[in-house]
C-alpha cells in the first residue's frame, strides 16, 4: 500500500462519456475519487466526455449528473460547473495547430482496412505507414494522426512501479480528428488535462498501455506534463465479462427507480469486488474505508 498522504493537493476528473448509463464499474472508480478527497482532499473535476456527437445523449448526462448529487459524493459539492468538451471544438484545433507538421499527417484509411491491420484485436492496432509512405493527394475525407517518436515515455504510477511504454512501437500513430471531424478521446482527454491542471489521472487498469501515447501527446504539444497516474482493477460481473454502459441491466439509473437504496447498490459492488462480503448493503463511508490502494 502506498502513501496516500503523497497526493494531497493534487487535481483529478471524473470524465464520463455520456454515451450511456453509469455501471458498477463507475461506481467504484466513483467511490476511489471520494476517498481520495476525503482522505487527502484531492480536487476532483468532472468532465463530461461528449466528443463523440453520434452516441452523446442530453438524458444520459442528466441522470449522470443526478446519480452524482443522489449519492451526496462530497467531492461533486465542491466541484466547480462540469465543462463540456462539445464546448471545446476551437481550443481542439488550436491544439492541433501547435503540434509540428512533421509529427502529422493525413489518413483516408477505411474502417475496414484498418481493422484487417489489428488481426481481430481492433481495441488495439499497429498501423503500417500507409498514408505516410504515400500521402494522399488532396483527399475530399481524411483523418488527422499523429506520427509518435520512436522512444520511451516514463509515467509515475502510484500503485506500482514507474510505467515505461514506446508509443512508436506500440502502434506507429493515432488518430487526434477522425474523417467526419471528431476528436479522439485520447486526443481531448490530453488538452483538458493540461488545459484544467490535472496532475493526477485516476482511471482503469484496462487502458493502462494508452500511458505512454498520452503522455507524447503533451509533449508534442510542447508541454513539459508528467501527472501522476492511478490505475485501479476494474470491475467484472458474474461471467467474469467487464461491464458495459451498453447493457441496461447493469445500469445503475435502471436499480434506482426500481427502489433500491445507494447502501444496497454499493453492497452489489462490494460483493463483485470480495465474494466473502455476506451483507446486503454497505454505505460510502464504509465502503472508502475498506479500499486499499
Ligand atoms: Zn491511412
Amino acid at each position: 500500500m502506498s502513501d496516500l498522504s503523497s497526493l494531497s493537493g493534487k487535481t483529478t476528473r471524473f470524465a464520463p462519456s455520456i454515451t450511456g448509463y453509469l455501471h458498477l464499474g463507475h461506481l467504484y472508480h466513483l467511490l476511489i475519487l471520494e476517498k481520495l478527497y476525503r482522505d487527502t482532499g484531492v480536487k476532483v473535476l468532472v468532465r463530461l466526455e461528449d466528443h463523440d456527437t453520434l452516441r452523446s445523449r442530453k438524458d444520459y448526462e442528466m441522470v449522470i449528473l443526478d446519480l452524482l448529487d443522489w449519492f451526496g459524493f462530497e467531492f461533486f459539492k465542491d466541484s466547480p460547473e462540469p465543462i463540456k468538451q462539445s464546448d471545446r471544438n476551437d481550443i481542439y484545433e488550436e491544439a492541433l495547430a501547435k503540434i509540428s507538421t512533421s509529427s502529422v499527417f493525413k489518413c483516408t484509411c477505411t474502417r475496414s482496412r484498418l481493422k484487417n491491420l489489428s488481426q481481430n484485436k481492433w481495441y488495439e492496432y499497429h498501423y503500417d505507414g500507409n498514408c505516410l509512405e504515400n500521402p494522399p493527394v488532396n483527399p475530399k475525407e481524411f483523418g488527422w494522426r499523429v506520427l509518435f517518436d520512436n522512444r520511451l515515455m516514463e509515467a509515475s504510477e502510484f500503485t506500482s512501479d514507474k510505467i515505461i511504454q514506446n508509443p512508436f512501437q506500440q502502434i506507429h500513430s493515432s488518430i487526434l480528428k477522425n474523417h467526419i471531424g471528431q476528436w479522439s478521446y485520447q486526443f481531448a482527454v490530453v488538452v483538458d488535462d493540461i488545459a484544467q491542471g490535472v496532475d493526477l489521472v485516476v482511471r482503469g487498469k484496462d487502458v493502462i498501455h494508452t500511458t505512454g501515447r498520452y503522455l507524447q501527446i503533451a509533449n508534442l504539444l510542447g508541454v513539459d506534463f508528467n501527472p501522476v497516474f492511478l490505475h485501479h482493477p476494474l470491475v467484472y460481473d458474474q461471467n467474469n465479462q467487464k461491464l458495459s454502459k451498453r447493457f441496461e441491466s447493469d445500469a445503475i439509473h435502471n436499480w434506482r427507480l426500481q427502489g433500491q437504496t445507494q447502501e444496497q447498490i454499493i453492497g452489489k459492488l462490494m460483493k463483485s469486488l470480495n465474494s466473502t462480503f455476506k451483507d446486503e448493503s454497505i454505505n460510502v463511508k464504509e465502503f472508502i474505508a475498506s479500499i486499499s490502494l
